[in-house]
């Protein structure tokens, strides 16, 4: 019998649960947008140009919502996690749809879901305080785990311990998360032991 660390995980999606599926760059090009954050970015157009990027966006979000693929040892990880009584959730600021795709595709379920639907989005600290409430659990007993500075900055504003998912090659940083994880069986060891 494992003696988790903790009571509830968050996950990102998109790059965490996943392998990178979002090509962001590519949707930056296509809209017009500078580097920087996505959505920030977008809320920034003129609102006559909004509606047009969102379209896009969903567009590619579409086109990937089937090639999501899950990371390596992910499966078993969740298991075991479930097997400890350990409450597992998504934040994403992709759509509910992509969520709904990838647990069909996989038979996963999660106990809290907040997509790009909820009225705010990461890094604002609400939707991960929308779960807390909902677990009814203090916010350092849950890590949340993600591999963008958002991610990590969301969990922090929550109170939450926060890990940062390092995926190969990437360029992101989370030096101010408690942990780093270079893999899922990195997680499982801070999590699992
Ligand atoms: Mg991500």
């Amino acid at each position: 019998m494992t003696t988790a660390r903790f009571k509830g995980l968050i996950f990102d999606m998109d790059g965490t649960l996943t392998i990178p599926t979002l090509d962001f760059n590519a949707m930056r090009n296509e809209i017009g947008l500078p580097e920087g954050d996505l959505a920030q970015e977008v809320f920034k157009l003129p609102p006559e140009k909004q509606q047009g990027a969102w379209d896009i966006i969903e567009r590619h979000e579409t086109q990937a919502i089937h090639d999501q693929i899950l990371q390596d040892n992910a499966e078993p990880f969740l298991a075991r996690c479930r097997a400890a009584d350990i409450k597992l959730g998504i934040v994403t600021r992709n759509e509910r749809r992509s969520v709904d795709a990838l647990c069909a595709k996989y038979a996963l379920e999660f106990d809290a879901v907040v997509t790009r639907e909820f009225q705010f989005i990461k890094p604002h600290p609400a939707p991960i305080l929308h779960i807390l409430k909902q677990w009814n659990l203090p916010p350092q007993e849950v890590l949340m785990i993600g591999d963008y500075v958002h991610d990590i900055d969301c969990g922090r504003a929550a109170g939450t311990k926060t890990c940062f998912y390092h995926n190969q090659g990437s360029t992101d940083h989370g030096e101010d998360a408690d942990f780093t994880a270079r893999s899922i069986d990195d997680l499982s060891e801070i999590v699992l032991g």
